[in-house]
């Protein structure tokens, strides 16, 4: 029987949407079909996580942190399953699915759970002039919040963003990636085990359609992590709302290699960097520059590494390296790769595709800053390695990019280092490490140029997810000062007084002079006043 894709009932028109298909990226099978929400749906889990949040942000920020730490120990419990499910999925290495995604999730909501309301309480603002009075910031949840993300790391990008959300006491409605539907529900299933009202996180399920849908959805606020392109219009849409929105995006990380480097971990972390995920991070080392005197033996090192990375099935393999999400995905790297060669770069090792669903973990040298694999997102298994004259020359090309989410420096100084990754356009950079800061919740993760707009994570990340509100008030009994109405020539010719004497020359017995003139005249204005 052919189910028609629309239904009619009382004259109301529904959509039947087809099962959204979960493939295995070793095997290509379909390992689960999940409903999918019809975009017309989506307005309605809005306004039903609007209704559950009432209630929740309604409790003390003491009580909701309780709550999300109550995360961490449901994640402690399933962490078998969670990690299975996404290896199962994504085909990335259990030791990754644990350690990357499980592990980090429950760092976040350790964090969230415990800093939340030190991080939200109301903070002081102290005021230069007007001393009578003093201000201080609050912050009260936006309300619904929409969450969209990627298949790269489904699971902690997903919850983060979540827990992030709840902690500072909105509802969410989350569609996560088509590609990875599965873990998308893991993620509804932990937080309805911690006890968290199950209507406050409401899953949307589908493709581009139902993100848009959910972006034009009556949301107060769209937290997105994806591509570019993608970006660009979640920003156009929210714009045109006028919500608030932050794009986590994509990048083309630069690791700079100096000459005092430790090398053989240098090679260790880079090849780590470059092919942890199969390449498919948004933090991916995903060119190298290293200065003359050390390139040839890192070159060496880099190589033997990555000939010894062992390529399979993730999630029953010995495997470091699993296989491209999709042949979409695949056919990307391919091309780029090819363009590469046929522009004249030199394959070290790697080089091609491998079984329909593998890309060889692959160094290209002979390199030219033109490239596509030096100037685009490649997302894929591979690390192209340029040698430059000197540091300078490495920081100028690092920044030469339209993306600025990581960059490393790999240097035995590390003040040295640190007065480099200063200098480098990037949202974050690592000194002698890689990959690592995602997972530290304590630190901002946002990327800058066309990498992404705010930030997540850190005590700034939560407090996107709030209104920021300010109160100014008196702190002596109130009264009138002279510049209110009625106006009087004499104390605006004070005021010329008042901003010399306050903002004028270094001399300073001139500036006192200057006070003490305009107060003169402001006693006078007002006795006359008085007096009149
Ligand atoms: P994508 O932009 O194709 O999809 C991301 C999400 O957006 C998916 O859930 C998708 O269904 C949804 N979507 C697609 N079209 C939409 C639309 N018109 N309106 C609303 N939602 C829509 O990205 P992807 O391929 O899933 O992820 C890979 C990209 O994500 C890479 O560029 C990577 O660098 C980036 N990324 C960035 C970070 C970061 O923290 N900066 C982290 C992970 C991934």
């Amino acid at each position: 029987m052919t189910i028609p894709d629309t239904l009619y009932c009382a004259n109301m028109k529904f959509s039947v949407e087809p099962n959204l298909k979960s493939f295995s990226p070793v095997s290509g099978e379909v390992i689960a079909e999940i409903a999918k929400t019809a975009p017309m749906e989506v307005k309605t889990l809005v306004t039903r996580a609007r209704q559950a949040q009432k209630a929740w942000g309604a409790l003390s920020l003491n009580a909701r942190s309780r709550k999300i730490k109550g995360l961490c120990g449901v994640l402690a419990e399933k962490a078998e399953d969670i990690a299975e499910t996404i290896s199962r999925e994504t085909g990335k290495p259990l030791l990754e699915s644990v350690y990357h995604e499980v592990f980090a999730a429950a760092e976040l909501a350790r964090f969230f759970g415990s800093d939340t309301p030190k991080i939200l309480k109301k903070r002081r603002i102290s005021i230069h002039l007007l001393k009578y009075r003093s201000s201080y910031l609050h912050y009260v949840p936006r309300g619904v919040i929409g969450i969209i993300t990627p298949w790269n790391y489904p699971f902690t990008i997903s919850f983060g963003d979540v827990v992030m959300a709840l902690a500072a006491g909105n509802a969410v409605v989350l569609k996560p990636s088509e590609i990875t539907p599965t873990i998308g529900l893991k993620i509804k299933e932990v937080i309805e085990a911690a006890g968290i009202d199950p209507d406050l996180l409401q899953i949307a399920m589908g493709a581009g359609d139902v993100g848009a849908a959910l972006v034009e959805g009556g949301t107060d606020m769209i937290h997105f992590t994806g591509s570019g392109a993608t970006g660009r219009k979640i920003a156009e849409a929210c714009g045109r709302q006028l919500i608030p929105y932050v794009l986590e995006l994509g990048g083309k990380d630069a690791a700079i290699v100096l000459d005092d480097a430790d090398l053989d971990y240098t090679a260790g972390a880079l090849v780590h960097g470059g092919f942890a995920n199969a390449g498919q991070v948004c933090a991916s080392v995903e060119r190298i520059y290293a200065v003359e005197s050390i390139y040839d033996p890192l070159v060496k090192r880099i190589v033997e590494k990555v000939q010894n990375l062992r390529q399979g099935d993730g999630l029953t393999g010995e495997v470091d390296v699993g296989p491209m999400i999709f042949p979409k995905q695949l056919a990307i790297v391919e091309s780029q790769v090819a363009a590469a060669i046929e522009a004249g770069a030199t394959v070290r090792t790697g080089g091609s595709a491998k079984d329909g669903r593998y890309f060889e973990p692959t160094v290209l040298t002979d390199v030219t800053d033109e490239m596509g694999v030096m100037r685009d997102e490649t997302f894929g298994p591979t690390l192209p390695i340029m040698k430059v004259k000197d540091v300078e020359e490495a920081i100028a090309k690092a920044n030469d990019s339209r993306y600025g989410l990581s960059a490393y420096v790999f240097t035995r100084n590390t003040q040295r280092g640190r007065e480099i990754a200063e200098r480098l356009e990037a949202g974050t950079v690592d000194v002698n490490d890689v990959l690592l800061t995602h997972a530290i919740p304590e630190t901002p993760w946002g990327g800058i140029k066309e990498s992404g707009i705010g930030v997540a994570h850190s005590a700034e990340g939560l407090r996107h997810f709030c209104q920021q509100r300010h109160v100014n008030y008196n702190i002596l009994p109130s009264f009138a000062m002279p510049w209110v109405f009625p106006y009087q020539r004499r104390i605006a010719f004070a005021g010329f007084d008042f901003v010399k004497g306050l903002y004028g020359s270094s001399n300073l017995f001139k500036r006192l002079l200057h006070l003490l003139r305009g107060s003169w005249q402001v006693v006078m204005a007002l006795r006359s006043s008085k007096k009149g």
